[in-house]
């Protein structure tokens, strides 16, 4: 689960964590009133949307102006106009994909000095199950560039859990930075207090980019994003407050409500599959066969047929779907539960693309008697493979 910016910030301040004084607003009205209680005599105006990048990203709107969703103000009218120019438009970065992300909400921000720009990340390293720190000194750059082309500026190092973080942690990403003096016992705080909200929020990932030092010599948070274990959320009320549902993708969020593993793809082919593996399996074949799939989607062991039917709508639901294949490997799941999920659905919302089954497993007999009974234009498959190549088939001849 992610988080805006302002938010992140928030719960990084009250940790201890030096970060600036923020408004968030939901009005151009409300910006100049926030900018207003602030001094000055820079502000900076930062749309919050779940996507980096936004500096350097652009609008799709001519009138939002030519400046990214992050902009700096002179004045407590000039962040009202920039505020004003932003909200409600859509803003399209790295991050986003073309569709952009809509601007709902304005950080109105008390702008910085900037000395010098660094990359921070604390993170879960996969390879040792550990948590990570990742530091440069290419702060404000795209860190995938960074490890791309001078991987040496990178400074990453895992944390044993047995000891938790340590001063000397701290101490080796002040001097890889290049910190001096003052600076280096903040950098060990900091990182500390950092650390500590990580592991206390169960974090996935915690990213400042940039971290700074001011114009004062100070070290200071300018951008945080946050993102959660999603499965560790229910753990924290704060958290899952934070949540803003207007981010997520509307099948996604549909989906979480049946508690449905789905993910929403780009292509062509929508998936209804049982299980993780086979779900990858099919994934993997349709791309085998020339096409890509539109959804990952395991409707897990024990899925009821109001499950499946709202898997299949969730599906067909999408106007990107040309062609919905069905692959079930029914041993907890049973073919017959499937078959009538997928029945009632197509009667609840009908079926306008080509439509390929291949069941396989307990009840498979019945599954398929439900199938055929139905009447449905239905393409049955044997295995595997041969589901894979006959969807393709039909959605390249539509
Ligand atoms: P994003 O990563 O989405 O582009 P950032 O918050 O990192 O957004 O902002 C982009 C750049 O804008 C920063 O690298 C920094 O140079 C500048 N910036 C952001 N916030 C402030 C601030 N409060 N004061 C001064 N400059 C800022
Ligand atoms: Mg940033």
């Amino acid at each position: 689960m992610n988080i805006h910016e302002y938010q992140a910030k928030a719960l990084l301040r009250s940790y201890g964590a030096p970060v600036s004084d923020g408004r968030i607003v939901l009005s151009a009205n409300a910006a100049k009133a926030a900018a207003s209680e602030m001094d000055g005599p820079l502000w900076v105006v930062k749309a919050q949307i779940h996507a980096g990048g936004r500096g350097k990203g652009s609008f799709i709107e001519a009138d939002a102006g030519a400046a990214g969703g992050v902009r700096l103000a002179r004045s407590v009218d000039e962040a009202e106009k920039e505020a004003k120019a932003m909200l409600g438009r859509t803003l399209v970065t790295k991050q986003t994909g073309p569709a952009g992300k809509l601007v709902n909400r304005i950080y109105i921000e008390d702008g910085s000095g900037i000395e010098k720009e660094f990359y921070l990340a604390i993170l879960v390293d996969r390879q040792t199950s550990r948590i990570s720190f990742v530091a440069s000194t290419e702060g404000g750059m795209d860190i995938e560039e960074v490890a791309e082309a001078t991987p040496e500026k990178i400074l990453s190092f895992s944390v044993d859990p047995a000891t938790g973080y340590q001063g000397f942690h701290g101490r080796r990403i002040a001097f890889s930075l290049g910190l001096k003096g003052a600076q280096i016992k903040q950098c060990v705080k900091l990182m500390g207090q950092l650390y500590k909200a990580f592991v206390e929020k169960d974090m996935e990932m915690l990213e400042i980019n940039p971290l700074i030092i001011t114009d004062g010599g100070d070290l200071k948070v300018l951008d945080a994003k946050i993102g959660f274990d999603g499965n560790a959320v229910y753990r924290h009320a704060d958290i899952a407050e934070l949540r803003d549902t207007t981010e997520e993708d509307a099948r996604e969020l549909e989906a979480s409500k049946y508690d449905l593993n789905y993910i929403a793809l780009d292509g062509e082919i929508g998936c209804m599959v049982n299980g993780a593996g086979l779900a990858m399996a099919t994934m993997d074949i349709i791309k085998l066969y020339g096409a890509e799939p539109a959804n990952f989607l395991d409707v897990g062991g024990g899925a009821t047929k109001e499950k499946v039917t709202e898997a299949f709508k969730i599906i067909t639901s999408d106007p990107q779907v040309k062609g919905i294949l069905v692959n079930i490997f029914g041993g907890i799941m049973r073919c017959d539960v499937i078959a009538d999920g997928v029945v009632s659905a197509v009667k609840e919302v009908g079926l306008s693309v080509p439509l390929v089954v291949r069941l396989e497993g307990t009840n498979v007999d019945e599954g398929k008697r439900i199938i055929t009974e139905s009447g449905l234009n239905v393409i049955a498959a044997d295995n595997l493979r041969d589901g894979a190549e006959k969807i393709v088939a039909a959605v390249k001849a539509l």
